[in-house]
Order: C-alpha cells, then structure tokens, then sequence
C-alpha cells in the first residue's frame, strides 16, 4: 500500500513540500487560502458515488474547481501544485446539511433562548450566534448547508458574508423566515416569534409571502406547520415560479399527504423517526413512486436524548466552550442543567417506541433520501450533528456509502445544486474533506475532520496560509 503510493509522490516533479497538519479540534484558528493548484495525494478517495472507493488517490484543484480525480499513479500533478499528502486518511465530498438552524446552537429552550439574545446585545448577538454556528458546520466538514427558517435580514446578511469571504462558514443558503399558519399560543410562541416564522391567514397570503420572499432573494421557502393543502399548493405555484425549490416541515400522515400532493420539493422530518407513528403502505409508496425525496431528521430527538442519557459528558464537550465563548456557553449549559425535564424532549417516549421503525420504512421503501438534522435545536450540536444522523441511519440498516452519498451527492441533487456541489470529479466545486479513519468500516470516522476545503480554499488543516476565501461558485437562485 505504501509503495504505491510513496512511486506516486516519488513520481512528482520537485513539488513544494507540504505538511498535513493535523489540528486537535479547536486548535487551528482556520484562515483560508487560495492556492492556485492544491493536490491532495494518497489517501482513499469517497466519490459520492454508490461505488467502491479508489484507494491511493489523488485528487487536483485549480482555483475552485476539481480538474482531475483518480488514483494516485493515473494523475498527473501539476508541477507548481501545493500538494497535501493524506495518506493513511479518507477523502470525501464536503457533507451538506439539508435542515439546519444557524440562529439556535443547542440551547436547551426557545422561550429563554431568544429572550436571552435580545437581553445580550440583539442583534449584534444574532449574527455573533450565527456566525459561531456556521463555523462550527465548517470545521465539522459541513460545507454547505441548508438553513431552514431565521429572520430574513439575518439570514441573507451571513450568507453573503460568507459567500464575500468576510465571516469563516459553511455555504449557506436560506430560507429566511417560514410560512406557518397557527392559531392559539403556538401563532405568537417564543418558536414562531424567535425563528422570525410568517403567520399566514389565508393561502392567498401564503403566496404572498413567497413573492416577498422571492423579491428579497432567498434561496428556498420553508412550508412549516398548519398548512392546508391549499396552502402548500399556493405556496409551490409561486415558489416554483420563482425557481425556487419548497420544503416542507410535516409530521402527521396527512400533512405528508398534502405537501406530497401539491408538489413540495423535498419532505423534512417526516415523522422525525417516531414523532408520528409510522405511515401507512400506500403513503410510502406513494413517495417512493413520486421520486420525492425526504429527510427523515431523526436523531435529533429520541436518538440525542438515549445518548446524553448514556454519556452526559457531552454537554461539556470543550470544543463547544471553545467555539461559544464563555457567556454563549454559560447560557448554553444552565439551560440544560436538567435536560431531561425539557419540554423539547416531551414525546420521547413515544418516539423511542416508534423511531426505529421511522426510518427503516424509508431506508427499506427505496425512497430517495437525504440527509439532514434539524442542527442547533436543543443538544443538536452543530459540530456533530450530522455524523450523528448519518450514523443513525447506518445502524438502522443503510449502507454507509449510501449514507455518505445521501449526505454528499444526493443531497446536492435535492437541493439542486448536483451540477456543482456533492461528489469529488472533474467540473465540480472543490468541496473537499479528510477524515481520520475509514468511515466504510465505522461510519464516526466523520466525526474526525482534519481538513476542511470549500470552493478551493482550505479551512482547516493543510498548509496555514493567510488569504480571504474567494466567493462562492455557486449561481444565485435566479
Ligand atoms: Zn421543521
Ligand atoms: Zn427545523
């Protein structure tokens, strides 16, 4: 193994010689650079394909695209690449978040949480907690993400920073504010009221506001909770004139029902493995022959509850003291001083009953399935809210390279962006991630990031060169 690839580096032409540096969580403060052409060389590449890995491969950027991906002994690296040798490690696409929260951080409850911001700085503490949190996907190898309902300001205004390179972050694209429809305490609720949600009257006002929305420059609608299939059906008319793709947050069967049929784009929490008990034959099937993707969420509640039960300690994890800074991380850990007496944490009795069953309906219908988490709600870390998932739905049955492809390609395609983003090959952006171990044999691996590259830049680990990330490669909604 090793000689195979040592003939590949010996092969190179006198290149600049770079160390792999591998940081502890938390020890690089990440600064991006832009090398002209970075190679990474020797480790075993995941291409975000449901196909057996290519071992000793190497993988060449220029700028921030891949130019060239394969074994180590067919690629021919550029003689002024900045090579990375990642030997012994596992190369994959950057993971992608299809529901996230960049306004929460795992706060055990809203109705203290976001009193808690406007108490401490307001605004100035919202976009502090937005930017801590998609840092935190970064360093976690969440190149991108998916946010699902935040105030719209807020919302656009860390996107673009990230995207100008002036915030450290994941890719993020957002939804800005929800489409809900609730009446009684749920319609002025600290959920409703802090996650900046739209409280609609009507399906006439439901189209309204994705033409706002749309006018404002989101990336997708949020469909939350209340709807009617009148609703859900207005609110896609509009959005899909607008190109803009819907996603739907429904539990009950009859939800499901009414987004599926008027057309929603991709399906979130659906059921979130035992929420709602499991769904009926035909609804699944339905899904199945519709093509329609879902994100079934489901660690976030039952499975995060039975591990904190198991090991506490987590709650403690100094790298989220690290990432939050001292007062986000006081606040963070006296809310969750009795985590279990949460009201976040209510059905889980039922859910433990049904959520195995959740999500092995889905993983054993052939549904198309992405991956996403629901990442910052209460002890939903974003540092490692998605090897969570994805480990989730590894031990309920699916492959792990199934998995890492729901989380890498797939993903990319239900979020539209599959020409650009979730698999390692010639043409697509430079999201690129290195992992300590073989994530084929223990899916946790993924929880060992030890480089990040975005869009060409390296973020963490690799060579420490300071330069402001370039902008995003990927094309604004319209
Ligand atoms: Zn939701
Ligand atoms: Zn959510």
């Amino acid at each position: 193994m090793r000689l195979i690839c040592n003939r590949a580096l010996a092969a190179l032409p006198a290149v600049m010689a770079v160390t792999f540096i591998v940081a502890g969580p938390g020890a690089l403060t990440p600064r991006a650079q832009t090398p002209k052409r970075l190679a990474l060389v020797g480790g075993m590449l995941l291409t975000g394909y449901e196909v057996p890995p290519i071992h000793h491969a190497a993988v060449v950027i220029e700028g921030n695209k891949i130019v060239a991906a394969g074994p180590a002994s067919e690629i021919k690296i550029p003689a002024d690449a900045t090579v990375v040798d990642t030997s012994g490690r596992a190369m994959l696409p950057g993971l992608i978040e299809t529901h996230g929260h960049l306004i929460v951080l795992g706060h055990g409850a809203y109705e203290t949480w976001f009193p808690w911001i406007t108490a401490h700085g307001g605004d100035a503490m919202l976009t502090r907690v937005m930017e801590i949190s998609a840092r935190q996907l970064l360093m976690a190898g969440v190149t991108t993400t998916i946010d699902l309902g935040a105030p719209l300001k807020p919302s656009l205004s860390i996107r673009d920073r990230i995207n100008k390179g002036d915030v450290v972050g994941t890719r993020a694209l957002v939804s800005g504010p929800w489409i809900a429809r609730l009446s009684g305490p749920g319609a002025g609720g600290a959920m409703q009221v802090g996650f900046g949600g739209f409280n609609i009257a009507s399906s006439a006002e439901a189209a309204q506001k994705v033409e706002e929305l749309a006018a404002a420059g989101v990336d997708h609608i949020k469909a939350h909770s209340g709807l009617t299939l009148e609703d859900y059906k207005a609110i896609v008319d509009a959005a899909h004139r607008h190109r803009l793709r819907v996603y739907a947050h429904v539990y009950a069967e009859t939800d499901v029902r009414h987004a599926l049929e008027a057309g929603v784009d991709v399906l979130q929490h659906v059921g979130s493995a035992g929420t709602a008990p499991p769904y009926s034959k035909e609804l699944i099937t339905d899904i199945v022959n519709a093509g329609r993707p879902v994100v079934v969420t489901a660690a976030h509640r039952a499975w995060v509850y039975q591990d904190t039960a198991e090991f506490p300690e987590r709650l403690q994890d100094p790298d989220l003291k690290r990432a939050f800074g001292p007062d986000i991380y006081a606040e963070v850990q006296d809310s969750l001083k009795n985590w279990w007496t949460l009201g976040y944490f209510q059905r889980t009795d039922r859910e433990m009953l049904y959520r195995e069953r959740g999500v092995r309906q889905f993983i054993e219908s052939g549904a198309v399935m992405g991956m996403g988490t629901d990442s910052g709600t209460p002890m939903n870390f974003h540092s490692e809210a998605l090897w969570r998932e994805i480990k989730v739905h590894v031990d309920m049955g699916m492959t792990p390279t199934r998995a890492i492809a729901a989380a890498t390609r797939v993903n990319a395609q239900i979020i539209g962006k599959g020409r650009e983003l979730g698999s390692i090959e010639p043409g697509k952006l430079a999201d690129i991630i290195v992992v300590n171990g073989n994530p084929l044999f223990d899916i946790t691996a993924l929880s060992h990031v030890e480089m990040v590259v975005k869009d060409g830049a390296v973020y963490k680990g690799g060579p420490p060169v300071d330069a402001k990330p370039r902008s995003s490669g990927i094309a604004p909604p319209r």
